[in-house]
């Protein structure tokens, strides 16, 4: 048992769930981070090295595969330098910009030259990327634990989260881990939030996607991130409303996917089938046949736009997938994972230097007031952006001729899309898009969808 420096009055809390239940006691720490993705090895990483004793509960073992493109824009690269990772090293694929690709054009974007973020971007796949990842974390001080399958949470009287039961080792083991305060980072599941009563909201669309390896030596050095804007749906022949991609991993693969976000009005889409109809599109001399591929195509969902609230709870910050970050402009949810987990560690950290009670608690709901002064009003936009076009209509719209023939027009896309500008504005385009942002509204923190238990 380590010494707690929080001086967190466990009185409150009900008789021990060991006790109750015959599960093992595990072990104590001040935060709990349930899940090592990119959100949990990130906030684990950044609480160790805030001093706060942290211990990272992972149901895998690593390597691990992770469904994903494994691709990161300047805004992913940024979180990486800030946690310390040599991005120098080898196994990182760099790249300059986006490729689109749309009705028979295609037009290179580089990255932009930011004071802010650096001005290119990486591939990796997840199976390195979220190894390395949780080394970090150890490195800096937090407790792995791998094969722990997390259950549930462990509440007090006042419903206040104190823990979580989990299933150790190839045994099943019950065991329970108790902290005052417990980071739920264990993606689209949210198996956490969940079962604190944190729903996730029914207006906000989940997109889903699929991938495949394969093996292609004369793209995977690519300098781009290439994305193709009019994929055609099986069956339906309507535009998808999404986009596929190529990403280059360095390494000799690609990794081949496309996703979706249909909006209501335009009917379900067959990944699969309709992967099977662009890959035949693709040139001959790529390769892109059974023989090359080196995976099965695997799909998953990717929660966006915020779509579960509130992301603190009772004790309980949610980051990452759990919280539905994923960019409803993009895709994208590495970075934001990420990001927000820095800005939860921070917040924790503060909260944990004051004594425990209503003071601890109202810095403790800093967190998702950040994440709204962060990324509220791109959200927003985002969102009503999936409603009315791309979830109809997908990219084809956005990436119209006049669009692909203006190199300014590309670049605001570009930086809107990926959520990169300096602030305050260093060019016209950072100028044009924080005046359009500031014209949305301000979306308020909304509390919780189901009554508290
Ligand atoms: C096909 C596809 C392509 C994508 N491409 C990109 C891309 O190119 N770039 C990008 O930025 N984003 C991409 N995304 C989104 C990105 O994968 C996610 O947003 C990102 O992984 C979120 O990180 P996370 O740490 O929140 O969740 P995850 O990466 O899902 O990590 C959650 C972790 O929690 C663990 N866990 C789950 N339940 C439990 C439990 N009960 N107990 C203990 N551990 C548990 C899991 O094993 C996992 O390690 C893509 C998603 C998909 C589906």
């Amino acid at each position: 048992m380590i010494t707690r420096r929080d001086g967190e009055d466990t009185d409150a809390t009900s008789e021990p769930s060991s006790r109750r239940t015959g599960q093992q006691d595990g072990e104590e720490a001040q935060v709990l981070v349930v899940g090592a993705g990119p959100a949990g090895s990130a906030a684990a990483l950044h609480l160790a090295r805030a001093g706060v004793e942290v211990v990272l509960l992972e149901k895998s073992g690593f390597p691990r595969d992770k469904v994903c493109g494994d691709g990161l824009t300047p805004r992913g690269v940024q979180q990486l330098v800030r946690m310390g990772i040599d991005v120098n090293a080898p196994g990182w694929m760099r790249n300059r910009g986006m490729r689109w690709v749309c009705a028979g054009r295609e037009v290179d974007i580089d990255w932009p030259r930011l004071g802010s973020h650096p001005d290119f971007g990486l591939t990796r796949s997840r199976r390195d990327f979220d190894a390395l990842l949780a080394d970090h974390a150890v490195a800096a001080g937090a407790r792995l634990h791998t094969g722990v399958r997390v259950t549930g949470p462990l509440t007090d009287r006042a419903g206040r989260i104190v823990g979580v039961s989990a299933l150790a080792g190839p045994e099943q083991r019950p065991v329970t881990y108790r902290a005052p305060l417990v980071v739920a980072a264990d993606g689209a599941s949210a198996r956490t939030a969940v079962m604190l009563g944190l729903e996730r909201d029914p207006e906000r669309r989940v997109a889903t996607a699929a991938r495949r390896y394969y093996r292609c030596e004369s793209r995977s050095q690519e300098p781009y991130l290439e994305l193709w804007a009019d994929l055609m749906c099986a069956k339906s022949g309507r535009d998808l409303p999404g986009y596929g991609w190529v990403f280059p991993l360095g390494d000799g693969r690609i990794n081949i996917g496309l996703g979706a976000m249909p909006h209501r009005s335009h009917g379900p889409v067959d990944l699969r089938a309709t992967m099977d109809q662009w890959l035949v599109r693709l040139p001959d001399d790529w390769g892109v046949s059974e023989e090359n591929a080196t995976s099965p195509l695997r799909s998953a969902a990717l929660p966006m736009g915020f779509n579960r609230h509130p992301q603190y709870h009772r004790g309980l910050l949610l980051v990452g997938d759990s919280a539905g970050m994923v960019s409803p402009w993009s895709g994208e949810g590495i970075a934001q994972a990420m990001e927000a987990a820095e800005a939860a560690a921070e917040t924790i950290a503060l909260a944990l230097a004051r004594p425990s009670g209503a003071g601890r608690e109202h810095a403790l709901r800093q967190y998702p007031a950040e994440i709204n002064r962060r990324w509220g009003r791109h959200y927003r936009l985002g969102n009503l952006a999936g409603d009315l076009i791309l979830g109809r209509y997908g990219y084809r719209p956005v990436l119209h001729p006049r669009v692909m023939a203006s190199p300014a027009l590309l670049r605001t896309l570009a930086r809107l899309l990926t959520h990169v500008a300096d602030e305050p504005a260093h060019d016209t385009i950072d100028a044009v898009l924080h005046t359009l942002l500031r014209v949305v509204p301000r979306t308020r923190p909304r509390g919780r969808r189901t009554p508290p238990s």
